[in-house]
């Protein structure tokens, strides 16, 4: 379009072509912002450099454009990254650290300790009764609590340190140089803040902690730091609720047995190391034994015998619950069996076997019940099972429905250690329950107190006013069993009548029809 008219006689060449091939190279290698001179002659070639200038400003405008909305985006993409880090070190509920971003800090509080005397410190919080919390009120309350102990945790400890919540009720504190003392001190100084009464929409809290504390000695990787804080916040958890425990290395191996014996617990059923004892219920007033409460034992193989309160909350918490609570049902009934065919039963002997809250939270509990009933020839009312009165008050529709079906089933149905929980009569009397076993606490001191003696009467008639009846634990003396007597209670239990005896134990004891206690240890 544009060609220097070479040959066209002596007319020189127009230099304003020149300078539109310099401008085009200058435009094409990227320089948008030049534009090529225009003369003031206004032809045609003028009219071409304007396109040209026309057609680059158009592309620079473009180019701009596009380069800012590159800009924004990438600023946009540089925020959401920013944010998901953010989120993945950051618990979603209370804002907190998480997990991750705890062990970070801890390593980079561990990289820049010089050895010296103030180091890293951990203190591991377990919230005390936290479930209670989430069963009883519900989900809800529960995160409120949760968010309002981050906050307390916040203010409470130096401006210096990590707070993290680790998962559930868990929570953890990072001082990244501190004495031992002050370590102690800033634990003591968190179960001061969450000992603060405060109302939460209505409901009343003050939240207990178990905390462990560990101090970094020179060698420990940020796991070793989180493992001795946590085994050292057990401890605490065992000792009792709101305790503060500094590790101790001996607490280590506590934790390693533990774990031990949680993994032998799997395999105790096949290897045949469990057996069952039976502690007869008697007539308060006869003596005559009414039935026998189940409990289960374990012959560990180099520990000895390990007793069920070691034992059940490994299993509780492992889940081995299940097959062990299988095998204590089904077991017990093949005895009752055992003792009718050698024609020792009596009539309306019972049997009372105590189901966990993990079991009543399977939907088969009914239907094996069912099963192994049927197949051991049982009837339903032969057998009672006990439920601990906290399953009751955490009770969800899978609890209700394991009640109601084995209620359907005619099996009947027990609170045991009543009084203990949170429960109010009123509100068992809604669940389908037939009897209260009324925790021995509550009849420990009746012969010496007589406002506890008072209060157990109190607690009697309540129970027979909901429909119900009252078996007591616990009975260690003739003057308890007398005083209940004199009550009106009809059922007992407890090492005054009888220890815990073993099947053949009972047997005699169920040919003979002798009344408890035994004038003479003829069981020994
Ligand atoms: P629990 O259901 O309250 O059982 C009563 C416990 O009190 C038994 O302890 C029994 O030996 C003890 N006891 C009986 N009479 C007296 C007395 O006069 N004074 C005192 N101080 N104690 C007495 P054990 O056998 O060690 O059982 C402890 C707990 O372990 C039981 O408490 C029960 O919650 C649980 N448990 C036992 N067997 C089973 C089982 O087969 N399944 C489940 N889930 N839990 C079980
Ligand atoms: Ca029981
Ligand atoms: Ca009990």
């Amino acid at each position: 379009m544009i060609r220097s008219q070479e040959g066209a006689g002596d007319q020189p060449a127009d230099p304003r072509l020149g300078q539109i091939v310099e401008g085009i190279v200058r435009i094409a290698a990227g320089n948008l912002a030049s534009r090529i001179p225009v003369s003031s002659a206004r032809d045609q070639v003028d009219a071409v450099s304007t396109g040209i200038n026309l057609l680059a400003a158009e592309l620079d405008d473009m180019y701009q454009d596009m380069e800012q909305r590159v800009e924004s985006r990438t600023l946009e993409l540089r925020e959401a990254h920013q944010q998901v880090q953010r989120m993945a070190l950051s618990d979603p509920l209370t804002g907190l650290s998480n997990r991750i971003d705890l062990m970070q800090q801890v390593q980079q509080s561990l990289t820049d300790w010089d050895g010296r005397e103030s180091a890293p410190a951990v203190l591991m919080i377990d919230l005390d009764g936290f479930k209670e919390i989430n069963d009883s009120f519900g989900h809800k309350a529960g995160d409120l609590v949760l968010q309002d102990v981050a906050a307390r945790l916040l203010a409470s400890v130096p401006e210096e340190s990590v707070v993290a919540r680790l998962g559930g009720d868990e929570f953890a504190v990072l001082l990244p140089g501190v004495s031992r003392l002050s370590a102690l001190a800033a634990a003591e100084r968190i179960q001061a803040a969450l000992g603060v009464r405060t109302v939460l929409e209505g409901l009343d809290i003050w939240p207990r902690a178990s905390i462990g504390v560990h101090l970094a000695e020179s060698g420990q990787s940020a796991e070793d730091l989180l493992l001795r804080a946590d085994t050292a916040m057990y401890k605490a958890k065992e000792d009792g609720p709101g305790l503060v425990r500094l590790f101790e290395p001996v607490m280590l191996y506590a934790r390693q047995l533990r774990r031990e014996m949680a993994s032998d617990l799997r395999n105790a059923i096949e290897r045949n190391e469990f057996r069952l004892a039976f502690q007869p219920v008697v007539d308060l007033v006869t003596g005559k034994m009414q039935g026998a409460e189940v409990l289960l034992r374990w012959d560990h193989p180099t520990q000895g015998l390990v007793m069920p309160d070691i034992f059940i909350p490994l299993a509780e918490e492992s889940g081995a619950i299940l097959g062990i609570g299988r095998w204590v049902m089904r077991s017990a009934l093949e005895q009752l069996a055992a003792w009718r065919a050698a024609g020792q039963d009596q009539d309306g002997f019972h049997i009372r076997v105590n189901v966990s809250p993990s079991q009543l939270q399977s939907m088969d509990l009914a239907d094996y019940a069912r099963a192994q009933l049927r197949e051991t020839g049982a009837a339903p009312r032969d057998l009672i099972l006990e439920i601990t009165e906290s399953a009751f008050v955490g009770s969800g529709d899978v609890e209700t429905y394991s009640m109601r079906s084995l209620k359907a089933l005619g099996v009947r149905l027990e609170i045991d250690d009543f009084g203990t929980g949170y429960s109010s009569i009123s509100y068992l009397r809604r669940l389908p329950v037939d009897t209260v076993k009324v925790d021995r606490a509550l009849i420990a001191e009746i012969s010496r107190d007589e406002g506890q003696l008072q209060f157990v009467d109190a607690v009697h008639r309540l129970i027979q006013a909901a429909g119900m009846e009252a078996v007591f634990e616990g009975i260690e003396t003739l003057q308890q069993a007398e005083l209940l007597q004199e009550m009106g209670c009809c059922s007992g239990q407890g090492y005054y009548f009888s220890r815990p005896l073993t099947a053949e134990q009972v047997g005699t004891l169920l040919a003979s029809g002798s009344r408890l206690p035994l004038a003479t240890e003829l069981l020994a």
